[in-house]
């Protein structure tokens, strides 16, 4: 996701800035504090305004109304809602259109405006103070005060966590749980002739999760447990799947497809075959989980990024 549509934006438009990851842009739009997230490739904006006073306080259903209304005309628009204080607009986004964001932005403003409605905090209705901040991705506009109470909130959340002791048997029954579902993908593609790297993604995530689950944290121990498991049970899904073919290919019960298979392995062809599928499948799960182990650990563990942006 580059924003490069939503940075062209924010050059334009007076008062906005604009914040590379996660990609959005806000500022002060006409005496309204402003924040536009860009979703899913840039293909959605949600734009958000916190709002109190006029209209809130007597015909908060009128504010929906309006809401909807916008929808009428604007092929763009996917849905707006007012709730808690905040104002809440999003639209689908082709390529260059960015008009459609001034297009919004000048409409809910005037709307604010004639309504006698007032920029503050989302959380306390604060009118001053504002900053926006990015919390986990998110980017939120609001005060200086309840932007510390989110910050007391998220290192009591994580000092519960260290506190709590994992269950260690718990957790490896998990991670071996969770891995089994890799174990049983891995053989249904081995019989369509594939050796998918996203098979090993799934070892990884489930074994990770099945971990946190049973385990009741993920802490780096289990980290490391979670991950020798899912590599450990990769190789009996690739055993596994050999068993099947085996079993599939010859009028054989489970202990002789054993047998069989043990004899097969001492091969020196079919040894460097299995020893490249299971290559393969340690090569493309470990391109695959990087990314993933690293977000799953972050979220476990609430490592949240949490900061000031403007
Ligand atoms: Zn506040």
């Amino acid at each position: 996701m580059t924003g490069k549509h939503l940075k062209r934006f924010a050059e334009q438009t007076p008062g906005m800035v604009f914040n590379p990851n996660p990609v959005a842009a806000y500022g002060d739009y006409q005496g309204y504090q402003v924040v536009i997230q860009g979703y899913l490739n840039e293909n959605q904006y949600i734009i958000t305004w916190a709002v109190t006073g006029g209209m809130i306080a007597d015909q908060p259903a009128n504010i929906n109304q309006y809401l909807v209304s916008l929808g009428t005309g604007r092929p763009y628009f996917n849905y707006a809602r007012y709730e808690k204080s905040t104002i809440t607009v999003n639209i689908r986004h082709k390529g260059e259109d960015v008009e459609h964001l001034t297009d919004i932005l000048n409409q809910v403003t005037a709307f604010c405006r004639n309504n006698g409605m007032t920029t503050c905090c989302k959380y306390c209705g604060s009118p001053s103070g504002l900053g926006v901040y990015n919390i986990n991705g998110r980017v939120e506009a609001m005060c200086t005060s309840c932007f510390g109470q989110v910050q007391v909130n998220l290192q009591q959340a994580q000092a519960a966590i260290k506190q709590k002791k994992a269950n260690i048997p718990g957790g490896i029954l998990g991670a071996f749980l969770g891995s089994l579902v890799g174990v049983a993908l891995w053989i249904a593609l081995y019989q369509m002739g594939y050796i998918a790297g996203i098979v090993g993604l799934v070892y990884t995530f489930l074994a990770m999760k099945g971990y946190q689950k049973f385990g009741g944290k993920l802490d780096k121990t289990g980290l490391i447990l979670s991950l020798v498991i899912a590599a450990v049970m990769l190789f009996v899904g690739e055993m596994a799947a050999l068993l099947v073919t085996i079993a599939s290919s010859f009028p054989v019960d489970f202990g002789q497809a054993m047998q069989l298979l043990g004899y097969l392995l001492q091969d020196g062809e079919i040894q460097s075959t299995v020893i490249g599928e299971l290559a393969m499948g340690y090569f493309f799960a470990a391109l695959a989980s990087v990314s993933t182990i690293i977000s799953v650990y972050r979220e476990a563990n609430l490592k949240h990024e949490v900061r000031r942006l403007g």
